[in-house]
């Protein structure tokens, strides 16, 4: 090991530092020496870390410990991690090193500056960085004593029991790895966000820039619905600035990190970034993508006008498994579980075990939940897990469609995970094969990072519309990146499960306008997300034993199918108190300008219903002839009756897949033991399918798709040939479905060129 001293600047590290500095530093270091405003920091290097070891004779120490370890068994692993860990934080660190950091914190400041201490795993022990990025980071730390007992913590987080593991599963000696520390600057931002240095499907040069009130993490979580800037950099102008309603925000608490709080009235619906500060921004972000050669997605914050550049890494793109290492099923790892893939991206982490809601306080960040089927009340929870496994359901269950718009990876229908998963047990879950494996497998992602959402390709225009399903309004901003054409399906009924209370209950405690502020507030995050693009928002969908736990579920009838009972617009029509506040919520929002809603009523069997739906709108003084009310078609009836519809007068048609299959050919959508029978191809629901877009079309009315069997890329093709006008489909099948579309409306123009030529 070449001599390299204790402490290296930011200034003076180069990329080839980065085994002395490891991944972290060596690379703010880069984005500091091309000039990008970096925090100042200091790395307590790799060498500093190996001559402690030595000095104070922990090596041989370690190496007793972890000399035939056997990893495979938990206690013994922990117990050996235990010892380690306490060895490395009860050694004394050796004087010169002690004086080295201590000298270099009083030169970046001379008060006590607020730090952050975060490991920064050598690239060349732990090629896998992003596995390794499970070692600690102290936020929030003040004073000389505080950061050397940080320093050393980082250093005994080498030892992890998952490290170890995971160290000895990819055959790296135990007594060679090196750990750095980065020591930076915290920089307590007033307003923070992201950065798309181009636009991340279609390359094109534009800036897109995402920011909100407090600490960056708002943002990136998708706590907070952002304000969203279009930055040209071909004319070098804002091309695009929506003000967004920022609720919450992110902000230091003392010693103990961070806290969500409400943002004060005043600054709510205020904009974030003078243009100044989008133009600068927008500056670096050209100045990193031409550095990098790839456009980068950057995390920035600002504090008293000054701006600060703390991440700068390439857009991850969809179809990247190579880059989470698990290309395909790894063979040499043993499976635990199989079920379905429900949300595609992989993470390794500790499973937990969740019997029922009431226990999601045991949930931590990064777990891997496994619970029996989501529901509602666990969203909070699923927010915060690197990955979900079910035992019940389809592609099309709670956990499914929760879990793909949180970008959560997921496995459903594995029957037994709640009984053959132990609490605590490191698992890595595959969410696109729908496999849990032992272990850490592969290279997964680290616990806790979501699955990626976004490509960097050529433009691909289609003139199929690609829309997107939005099921949470958190989601609605990962959504928008992905430049749909629209909302083709947001369905109100996760807004309103999230809020624990039955629509009933808001009625019988006369909180109706409460309800109403929360519709309104929720719906118009989403269309704030997609600003002159439809949204077509559906009416509320929810079968009866989703509302049970909830305050007033006491009072919802029991039923022995739900799935055919009291929901969608046969439950409107008859509750008009319920129907009558969701109308009111849209009315506001046409009053409010937002004119490209649209409603979509849900479980619609009969023009009736479209009918008598249509007049008590109007009765409720909406102008109905001037707004967009069409229907989901996921009834076989409805599908038998189009043309009845469209004589009706609606405005568009969606199929709702997801219940057309199970109603068409009676295979429940949601039993795990019949899934292999719910065909979205059967020749029935193709021909209701068929018939459906012929007759929309004659009729000149939109005609969609919006339940899961959209986001199929060979539905999609076999979609686009039978005449459909748009395709709503998830957020993670959006690239591949717009692919789908583009090559078989090509492939159709150029058949079509070649038959008149052979004419
Ligand atoms: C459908 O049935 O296909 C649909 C989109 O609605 P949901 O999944 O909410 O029933
Ligand atoms: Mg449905």
């Amino acid at each position: 090991m070449k001599d390299v001293p204790n402490i290296l600047w930011l200034e003076e590290i180069r990329k080839e530092d980065i085994s002395s500095v490891g991944g972290k530093g060596a690379s703010l270091g880069e984005m500091a020496s091309i000039g990008l405003p970096v925090p100042p920091a200091f790395v307590v290097t790799a060498q500093a870390f190996r001559r402690f070891l030595v000095e104070t004779g922990l090596d041989q120490k370690i190496f007793k410990v972890s000399d035939n370890l056997d990893v495979e068994d938990n206690a013994a692993l922990e117990k050996a991690a235990d010892t380690i860990k306490a060895l490395v934080i009860k050694s004394k660190m050796p004087s010169a090193i002690k004086d080295d950091i201590k000298a270099s914190y009083k030169k970046m400041s001379q008060k006590d500056l607020i730090v952050a201490v975060r490991s920064s795993a050598t690239a060349e022990d732990l090629p896998d960085a992003s596995f390794a990025g499970q070692q600690d980071t102290y936020l929030n730390i003040k004073g000389e004593a505080a950061l050397l007992t940080s320093v050393q913590n980082c250093w005994a987080s080498l030892y992890g029991a998952r490290a170890i593991y995971y160290r000895a599963k990819q055959g790296f000696e135990d007594s060679t790895v090196n750990i750095a520390v980065v020591v930076q600057q915290l920089v307590h931002s007033e307003k923070a966000g992201v950065m798309f240095t181009s636009h991340p499907i279609s390359g094109e040069p534009i800036t897109i820039i995402e920011g909100s009130w407090g600490l960056g993490e708002a943002v990136v979580s998708g706590s907070v619905s952002p304000d969203h800037y279009v930055f040209d950099q071909r004319t070098e102008s804002i091309a695009e600035t929506t003000i967004a309603n920022k609720k919450v925000e992110i902000v230091p608490d003392g010693s103990h990190g961070t806290k969500l709080v409400a943002v004060d009235a005043a600054r709510q619906d205020a904009q974030v970034l003078a243009d100044a500060e989008v133009a600068k921004l927008a500056m670096y972000g050209k100045i990193a993508e031409n550095h990098y050669g790839v456009p980068q997605d950057v995390e920035w914050g600002i504090v008293a006008g000054t701006i600060y550049i703390l991440q700068s890494r390439p857009i991850t793109t969809i179809g990247k498994k190579e880059a989470t290492g698990m290309s395909g099923q790894n063979k040499d790892a043993k499976i635990l579980l199989k079920g379905q893939g429900a949300a595609p991206g992989t993470a390794t982490g500790k499973v937990v075990i969740i019997r029922d809601a009431k226990d999601t306080g045991a949930v931590k960040e990064g777990d891997i939940l496994v619970t029996r089927m989501t529901n509602p009340d666990m969203v909070p929870a699923m927010r915060k897990v690197a990955a979900i496994v079910t035992d019940e359901g389809g592609m099309t269950c709670h956990a499914a469609i929760v879990s793909r718009e949180l970008g959560t990876p997921a496995v459903v229908g594995t029957k037994t995970g709640t009984q053959q998963l132990k609490n605590g047990q490191l698992v890595t879950v595959d969410g696109e094969l729908g496999l849990v494996y032992e272990g850490a497998v592969g290279g997964a992602a680290k616990a806790g990072s979501a699955a990626p959402v976004v490509v960097g390709s050529a433009p691909v225009i289609t003139a199929t519309s690609v829309k997107v399903n939005v099921s949470i309004p958190e989601a609605a901003a990962r959504a928008a990146v992905t430049g749909a054409d629209g909302v083709g399906l947001l369905r109100i009924e996760h807004l309103i499960l999230g809020l624990n209370k039955t629509p009933g209950w808001y009625i019988s405690n006369h909180k109706e306008e409460e309800f109403v502020k929360e519709l309104y507030d929720g719906i118009k995050i989403v269309l704030d997300a997609f600003p002159g693009k439809t949204v077509w928002v559906r009416t509320l969908d929810a079968p009866t034993d989703e509302f049970r736990n909830m305050a007033g579920g006491e009072n919802e009838p029991l039923e022995h199918n739900p799935m055919l009972g009291w929901r969608g617009i046969r439950r409107d029509l008859q509750s008009p108190d319920q129907f009558r506040l969701q109308v009111e919520a849209f009315k506001r929002l046409w009053k409010a300008g937002y004119e490209h809603l649209g409603v979509m009523f849900p479980m619609v069997s009969h023009p009736d219903q479209f009918i008598k739906a249509k007049e008590m709108m109007r009765d409720w003084g909406v102008d109905v002839e001037n707004v967009e009310l069409g229907i989901m078609i996921e009834i076989p009836a409805s599908a038998i009756m189009i043309e009845d519809f469209l004589q009706a007068g609606i405005k568009f048609a969606s199929f709702g897949t997801n219940d057309l299959i199970q109603y068409t050919i009676a295979i429940d959508r949601n039993n795990e033991n019949v899934a292999d029978m719910y065909n979205p191809q059967h020749p029935a629901v193709l021909t209701l399918i068929h018939n459906s877009i012929q007759k929309c079309r004659e009729y000149g009315v939109e005609c969609s798709i919006c339940g899961q069997a959209g986001s199929d890329p060979k539905m999609a093709v076999w979609l686009v040939e039978h005449g459909i006008s748009s395709i709503s489909a998830n957020i993670d099948a959006i690239a591949k479905i717009r692919e789908a579309v583009a090559r078989t409306e090509k492939r159709i123009i150029l058949e079509a060129a070649r038959n008149r030529d052979a004419e």
